[in-house]
């Protein structure tokens, strides 16, 4: 499998290349060039596979190239050492955890594959500088993924005062590889930052940079096989069509979806819930993607106001008309979402995170009576402890210790920003 740009069809590369780029040239995302189809047996067979065995086949045809199936077999199961359930909740609502690994939030996923890829390809003699911007959940599972990993530096930026506790500690307290910036500035500010690093050519002469952002492919397509694994929990529960909820920011775990549809998961159509950075929900309604400053809100990881994963979105579905057989929106305010977490605490004895609520309460909204809905729990409530607080009270905070932190504080300024990476 070659991977394309989006925006240069004579731009073709390697898995591996792929993934020690990140980034296409000219600021484009790579895409597969096809979609593999997966055969029917393996769907109806796949409750009797294992996680492993449906890690493994949902994601051989793209990285066949470059690792064996045995190597392929090893990062899957490293990948994945732990689990991901889908549990009934209220009614036909359903939601798919994905906050039971090291740092309690999906992307641990993502991160571990693409880490392990990644020290696959690295030659031993070139150094690689992966280059992170988070709104929190980003920076401590590619933090953790990578963690004294041979050959690659880690260096992530996230914007000052808008990441939890909880998570600045998850992100700074490691050292060894791992360098963090705190920036003066929102998430896309950071963004901004990484986006211009990558496209210095005078930096990148000097440093062999890399990204672990969802724009990886490393990161993107592995998130495909938990919606496999969702899938084999809910035909044992139901025979309805099948919603899959996913609170957005960046659009990553919801392109993952929409591949794994792709492939042939009978998943019946998807919905991306979003807080009032609501570009890409604006974009479905009315046909117009118009980015907004970004706004500060409780499901702080979804602060996005011009996700990076649309151009991939809009690279598979050329026409709006066919994205929108496929993908419904609905944005959800902060108001909404605690009453959502405090709800939910009554009713069903489960706390949501912010995001989860998010999710939830647009699922609970555009959800018909024959469908059945499963909505992504995408972290842990302790991660967002602060906010869950003021929905209940009661709910104890993770105590951490900042003290032991190892950041580096700066403006908002590329000059300054290159200098620290040339130091
Ligand atoms: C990153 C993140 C999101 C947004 O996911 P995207 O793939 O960027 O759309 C949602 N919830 C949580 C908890 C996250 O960490």
């Amino acid at each position: 499998m070659k991977f394309i740009s989006t925006k240069d069809p004579n731009e073709k590369v390697s898995f591996k290349t792929a993934v020690i780029k990140g980034l296409a040239s000219n600021k484009a995302l790579f895409m597969p060039v096809f979609i593999p189809q997966l055969s029917e047996d393996f769907i109806s067979n796949i409750s009797i596979l294992s996680k492993i065995e449906i890690g493994v086949e949902v994601m051989r045809h793209f990285v066949s190239e470059d690792l064996t199936l045995s190597q392929l077999q090893k990062i899957v199961q490293e990948t994945l050492d732990f689990d991901i359930p889908t549990k009934p909740l209220v009614n036909n609502v359903f939601v798919l955890e994905l906050f039971h690994g090291p740092t309690q939030a999906f992307k641990d996923v993502g991160a571990r594959f693409m880490a392990r890829c990644l020290s696959h390809f690295v030659e031993a003699d070139k150094k690689v500088t992966v280059l992170v911007a988070t709104s929190g959940d980003t920076g401590s599972a590619v933090a953790h993924g990578f963690y004294d990993v041979p050959g690659i530096e880690v260096c992530i930026l996230f914007p000052k005062g808008k990441v939890s506790a909880y998570q600045e500690f998850q992100m700074t307290s490691l050292g060894k590889n791992i360098r963090t910036i705190e920036i003066e500035g929102t998430f896309d500010d950071c963004q901004a930052l990484v986006k211009e690093a990558f496209s210095d050519a005078d930096l990148n002469a000097q440093v062999n940079l890399s990204s672990a952002n969802s724009i990886n492919v490393a990161r993107l397509l592995p998130q495909m096989i938990y919606y496999f694994l969702s899938y084999k929990d809910m035909i044992q529960k139901t025979d309805r069509p099948l919603v899959y909820c996913v609170p957005s920011g960046n659009l990553g775990n919801i392109t993952a979806g929409i591949f794994a549809k792709k492939m042939g998961l009978p998943i019946h159509r998807f919905i991306a819930a979003e807080n009032a950075n609501d570009t890409f929900v604006d974009y479905l309604l009315n046909g117009k993607y118009q980015p907004e400053p970004t706004v500060a809100t409780f499901s702080n990881a979804m602060d996005v106001s011009d996700p990076s994963n649309f151009e991939r979105l809009a690279y598979l579905f050329p026409k709006r008309e066919d994205m929108i057989e496929v993908v419904s929106g609905m944005s959800i305010t902060d108001s909404e979402t605690l009453c959502e977490i405090k709800n939910c605490f009554a009713e069903n004895d489960y706390v949501l995170d912010p995001h989860g609520a998010v999710g939830k309460l647009a699922l609970e909204r555009l959800l018909q009576p024959n469908e059945v809905g499963v909505f992504l729990e995408t972290a842990h409530a302790n991660k967002f402890d602060r906010v869950v607080q003021k929905a209940l009270p009661h709910f104890k905070p993770l105590a951490v210790d900042l003290s032991v932190c190892l950041k580096t504080s700066m403006v908002n300024d590329y000059k300054l920003f290159k200098a620290f990476l040339l130091r």
